[in-house]
C-alpha cells in the first residue's frame, strides 16, 4: 500500500518544486490565520476593560528588551503604534484600528491560502497530464489482442475516472502533511498561551468530538460510491436505449425499456434520500456535538474567569480560536480516508501500466528489408482462448505479387489467419514465414512497414481529409496525398467538399458516405505503397455508382502488389491467382476458379448461393 502511494507521488516531479513553496505558503497561512483569530482578544480587551475605555497606553521610548517576550510584545507594539500614528489618533479610533488589523491579517491570511492552493492545483494538473499520457502510451504498446469489449470499457474508466479518484490522493497528501498540521499548531500554541488549563481540558476533550464527527462523515461515503454505481447504470441503460432506439420503437419495446429505466430510476431515487436523509442529519448532528463541546468549555472557562485567572477578552478569543480547530482536525481525517480511496484507484492505474504486451520483438529481432520470394503459413494453428481452434492446421504460400483470395462461410476463420500476418496475434503453434524467415525474427514496426491492412470498416479519425490519408505515410507531400487520392478515385470528390482536402470529416468520418470513407482508406493505403496488402473487402452493399468507383480504386490498389483478399466481391475472385476456400479453421479447397468450379465443392456452392461471408 505504501509502495503504491510512494509510486503515485513520483508522478509528481520534481516533488521539491511544490512541496517547498507549498511549506511556506502554509505556514504563513497558518500564522496569519491564527493571528486574525487571535485579534478577537485585544478587541474584547479594550471593550471590556471597564476601568480604561482603551488599553492603549502610549510608549514613547524603546521598551527595554528584556521586557519583551513571546506572550507580551504590547510595549513594543505600543511604541510603534505611538510613533506611527500619534497617542490622540490611536486612543479615539482603537476599535477602528484593531479592525482595520484584523482585516489585514484576514487578507493575507486568505492571500496565502490562495497561494497554495494554487501551488496544489498547478501540481495536481501536471501529474495527471503525465499519468493520462503514460497510461495512454502503455495502452498504445499492447497488442490488439489486448482489447476485448470488455477490457475497453474497463481501460476507459480507468483512464478517466480512476486517474480522477487519484488525484485527490497526491493532491491532499501536501495538505495532510503540511497544512493541516500547521493550522492545528498554531491554533494549538495560541490556546495555550491564553489559558493553559484550558486548553488541557480542550485538547483532552477535543479528539472525542473529532472522532464522532469523523465517524458520521464515513458513514455518508459509503453509500455515496453506491450511488455512483447505481448512476452508472441508468447511464447505460440511458445509452443503450437511445443507440438501439430503431430497434425498440419496431419492436414495440418501448414498454420494456420503460419499465426497465423505471426501475433503475426509482432504486437510485431510493438511495438518493437515504443518502440525503444522513446528510442532512450529518451537518446538524456536528453542529450540536460542537455546540456541546463548546457550551462544557464555556462551563468550564467561566469559572476560570470568574476566579480571575483568565480575562474575559481572553477567553472569548479562546472559544473563537477553538471552535475554528474543529475544521483542520476534520479535514485531517478526511484526507486520510481519500488517500485510501486515492490508493485503491492507484493500484488499478499501475495494473494498466505494468501490464507487457504479449507480442514483443526479439532482443536481437531483424529489420524487414521487403518481401523477394514469398510468404509461407506453415501448419498455423490459432486459439482466442486456448480452448476452441480457430485456425486448425493451414497451410499455403503466396508467391510475390501475388493475389489469394480467402473465400469461405463466416465465422471460418478468415479475418484471424488474415490477422496473424501482422502479428496481431501469434500463431499458438506452425509458423509463418517471408521469404523462409519467420515472422517472429522480425521487429513488428519493420514487419508493419510492409503492409497496409484495408478493413471493412474503415477506421477514420475526426481530422482533416488530408491528415487521414497522410496517416499512411509520415511527411508525405501534399502533391503525394492528392496523388494517392486519385488512384483511389477519391480526388473528385474531395474537391467538392466545403474546404477540399482541409475538410473535416467529422467523428469516425460521419459526413461521407460508406463509399467515400472506404476511397478514402483505400487513398491512405496507396500513399503507403506496401508491397503486402491485406484487404478485407467490405460486404455491405453500395449503391452502383459507388461500388463501380471503390472497385476500380481497388483494382490499382491490389496492382503489382501481394495480397491477401478477404474476398466478397465476385469479380476479386475470379483475378485472384489462388482462392483458398477455409471452412471451420480448415482449407476445404484451394485452386483456380475453373479448377474450383469443376470440383463442385463448398465453393461451388457458394458461388451458387452468391455469399461470400
Ligand atoms: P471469418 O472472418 O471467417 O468470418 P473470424 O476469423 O472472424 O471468421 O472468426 C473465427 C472464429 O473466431 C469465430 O468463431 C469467432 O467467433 C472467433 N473470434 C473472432 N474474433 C475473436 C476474438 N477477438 N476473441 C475471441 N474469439 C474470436
Amino acid at each position: 500500500m505504501f509502495k503504491t502511494y510512494k509510486r503515485l507521488l513520483g508522478f509528481v516531479s520534481p516533488m521539491s518544486r511544490y512541496a517547498v513553496p507549498y511549506f511556506f505558503y502554509a505556514l504563513f497561512y497558518a500564522l496569519f490565520n491564527t493571528c486574525t483569530y487571535a485579534m478577537i482578544l485585544p478587541i474584547m480587551n479594550t471593550l471590556f476593560d471597564v476601568k480604561n475605555a482603551y488599553v492603549f497606553e502610549p510608549v514613547f521610548s524603546m521598551p527595554p528588551l528584556s521586557e519583551i517576550s513571546l506572550t507580551n510584545i504590547s510595549p513594543m507594539l505600543n511604541y510603534v503604534y505611538t510613533n506611527t500614528f500619534g497617542t490622540e489618533f490611536l486612543m479615539s479610533n482603537m476599535l477602528i484600528l484593531l479592525a482595520v488589523v484584523t482585516l489585514i491579517m484576514n487578507l493575507m491570511s486568505n492571500l496565502f491560502r490562495y497561494l497554495s492552493a494554487m501551488t496544489v492545483e498547478r501540481m495536481r494538473v501536471c501529474s495527471l497530464q503525465r499519468m493520462r499520457n503514460d497510461l495512454f502510451n502503455k495502452v498504445m504498446e499492447m497488442n490488439p489482442g489486448y482489447f476485448s469489449e470488455q477490457r475497453k470499457g474497463d481501460l476507459m474508466s480507468r483512464i478517466t475516472q480512476d486517474v480522477m479518484v487519484v488525484q485527490y490522493s497526491i493532491t491532499n497528501t501536501l495538505q495532510v502533511i503540511f497544512r493541516d498540521p500547521l493550522l492545528i499548531i498554531g491554533y494549538v500554541v495560541y490556546m495555550l498561551m491564553v489559558s493553559w488549563q484550558l486548553s488541557l481540558f480542550a485538547i483532552l476533550f477535543l479528539p472525542v468530538v473529532a472522532v464522532l464527527i469523523g465517524s458520521i462523515v464515513k458513514r455518508l461515503r459509503h453509500p455515496a460510491l453506491k450511488g455512483q454505481e447505481r448512476m452508472g447504470d441508468m447511464v447505460s441503460i440511458l445509452d443503450e436505449s437511445l443507440s438501439g432506439i430503431k430497434v425498440i420503437k419496431s419492436y414495440n419495446a418501448t414498454n420494456y425499456i420503460r419499465r426497465k429505466f423505471m426501475e433503475f430510476n426509482a432504486q437510485f431515487s431510493r438511495l438518493m434520500l437515504s443518502m440525503a436523509k444522513r446528510q442532512q442529519l450529518a451537518s446538524p448532528m456536528s453542529e450540536a456535538l460542537g455546540l456541546t463541546a463548546v457550551s462544557v468549555l464555556i462551563v468550564f472557562g467561566g469559572s476560570l474567569v470568574m476566579s480571575g485567572s483568565l480575562t474575559a477578552g481572553g477567553f472569548v478569543g479562546f472559544i473563537a480560536v477553538f471552535s475554528q480547530i474543529t475544521r483542520p482536525v476534520r479535514s485531517f481525517i478526511d484526507q486520510f480516508a481519500n488517500v485510501n480511496q486515492g490508493i485503491a484507484a492507484g493500484e488499478r492505474i499501475f495494473e494498466v501500466l505494468d501490464s507487457q504486451p504479449e507480442i514483443q520483438d526479439k532482443p536481437d529481432a531483424k529489420v524487414l528489408d521487403g518481401l523477394h520470394d514469398k510468404i509461407e503459413f506453415r501448419d498455423v494453428h490459432f486459439s482466442y482462448d486456448s480452448t476452441k481452434e480457430v485456425i486448425n492446421g493451414i497451410s499455403f504460400d503466396i508467391k510475390r505479387g501475388q493475389t489469394v483470395a480467402l473465400v469461405g462461410p463466416s465465422g471460418g476463420g478468415k479475418s484471424t489467419l488474415s490477422e496473424l500476418i501482422p502479428r496481431f496475434y501469434d500463431p499458438t503453434s506452425g509458423d509463418i514465414l517471408i521469404d523462409g524467415v519467420s515472422i517472429k525474427e522480425y521487429t513488428q514496426d519493420s514487419l508493419r512497414a510492409h503492409m497496409s491492412i484495408v478493413a471493412q470498416d474503415t477506421i477514420l479519425f475526426n481530422d482533416s481529409i488530408e491528415n487521414n490519408i497522410a496517416m499512411g505515410r509520415q511527411g508525405a507531400t501534399h502533391e503525394e496525398i492528392m496523388q494517392a487520392a486519385r488512384v483511389a478515385n477519391a480526388h473528385d470528390f474531395i474537391m467538392e467538399c466545403p474546404a477540399g482536402y482541409e475538410t473535416n470529416i467529422g467523428d469516425r468520418g460521419a459526413k461521407l458516405s460508406g463509399g467515400q470513407r472506404q476511397r478514402l482508406s483505400i487513398a491512405r493505403a496507396v500513399l503507403k505503397n506496401p508491397e503486402i496488402l491485406i484487404l478485407d473487402e467490405a460486404t455491405s452493399a453500395l449503391d452502383t455508382e459507388s461500388e463501380k468507383l471503390v472497385q476500380e480504386a481497388l483494382n490499382s490498389l491490389l496492382e503489382g502488389r501481394t495480397s491477401i483478399v478477404i474476398a466478397h466481391r465476385l469479380s476479386t475472385i475470379h483475378n485472384a491467382d489462388k482462392i483458398i476456400v477455409i471452412d471451420k479453421g480448415k482449407i476445404a479447397e484451394q485452386g483456380t476458379h475453373a479448377e474450383l468450379m469443376a470440383r463442385n465443392g463448398i465453393y461451388a456452392k457458394l458461388i451458387e448461393m452468391q455469399s461470400f461471408d
